[in-house]
């Protein structure tokens, strides 16, 4: 799509720019974010892929992506603290950064963002970005109360500091690409988001950070959400168009209820870009489920698009 090699300048028509060929730049501070930002060429397309960390392939594919459709590629690495609720895992989200940097590296990234919480949220904020309405109070919105605000919050801080043409989300979080699409509609902030399929294990289940937490045994039985949304699907393709699609779900909740291990929270069927409850089948619908299995909170999703072709996500090739 761009015509200018990544790496290939050595900006001195700029004198922030420093254009190191191979050398990712980690950078720490909300202040150097924004002095290396003001640098950058214009002519440049920048791109944002962020995360919390602890990467796996579902964020490697947006890197990959990024890569391939920006001149400047950054990846934020920032565990939130305004999007965990006080009795959730901040504290033992797993983090693992060298390794983080390593792979970051090696997609070709050029700047990682990696801030502290005091920095993003230093003493005396107080200035949230407050999704509302049903999209934010449904579902992971009324399951994890806030959530929304600190991801809506931390998103519309980090298009503030590095102000990317282009941002890169996962379709693995239905909710949060809702939620971020809404953000920047309603206040008409400059950026282009681009959404990627979610990318599964062999077996199914959808990559997450999260899965680390379980036990060999859970992660066996971690399936079942996968199993449940695969469910739901042939459910919903069985049935005519416009019948109830409390008939869906409830093929959903029986199979999360089949696994012993496993503790459903939600089995929903749901318009994709308001999150209204759909009471008939009909295109397009999100089939979403959270669970716990063990300990651990887990959540996936199929879309069905407007056209009629789902969007299941796509499972991760082995390696050779
Ligand atoms: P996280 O680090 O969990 O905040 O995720 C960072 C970004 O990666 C978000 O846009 C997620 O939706 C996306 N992501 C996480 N897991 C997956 C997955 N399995 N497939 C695709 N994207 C994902």
């Amino acid at each position: 799509m761009l015509a200018i090699d990544p790496r290939d300048g050595d900006g001195s028509s700029n004198a922030g720019w420093k254009g190191n060929r191979d050398i990712m730049q980690v950078i720490t501070t909300v202040q150097e974010m924004l002095a290396w930002r003001s640098g950058w060429p214009t002519s440049r397309v920048v791109g944002l892929v962020p995360t919390m960390g602890f990467l796996h392939e579902g964020h490697l594919a947006l890197m990959r992506l990024a890569r391939a459709e920006n001149d400047l590629l950054v990846a934020s690495i920032f565990v939130n603290p305004a999007q965990f609720g006080p009795h959730e895992d901040l504290a033992r989200y797993p983090r693992d950064l060298p390794r983080d940097l390593q792979l970051l590296e090696e997609c070709g990234v050029n700047v990682v963002f990696t801030p502290e919480p005091a920095d993003m949220y230093p003493v005396g904020f107080v200035t949230y970005v407050e999704p509302g309405g049903t999209l934010a109070n449904v579902a992971e919105g009324a399951s994890r109360f806030g959530h929304f605000r600190g991801v809506a919050t931390v998103v519309h801080k980090l298009f503030q500091i590095i102000r990317p043409m282009h941002a890169y989300f996962g379709q693995k979080d239905a909710q949060q690409v809702a939620v971020i699409s809404r953000m920047v509609a309603d206040l008409n902030l400059s950026v282009m988001l681009r959404i990627q399929p979610t990318i599964r294990e062999q077996d199914g289940l959808a990559m997450s950070s999260r899965n680390a937490y379980l036990e060999p045994v859970e992660r066996a039985a971690a399936t079942i959400l996968y199993r449940a949304l695969l469910a739901g699907q042939r459910a919903f393709e069985s049935m005519p168009a416009r019948a109830p699609a409390s008939g869906v779900t409830r093929v959903m909740q029986k199979t999360v209820a089949s696994e012993p291990r496993a503790t459903l929270d939600y089995a929903e069927i749901r318009d994709p870009a308001t999150f209204l409850p759909l009471d008939t089948l009909q295109a397009p619908a999100l089939l979403l489920i959270a669970a716990k299995v063990g300990e651990t909170r887990l959540i996936d999703n199929f879309l069905l698009r407007p056209n009629g072709i789902w969007e299941t996500g796509r499972v991760q090739e082995k390696e050779e």
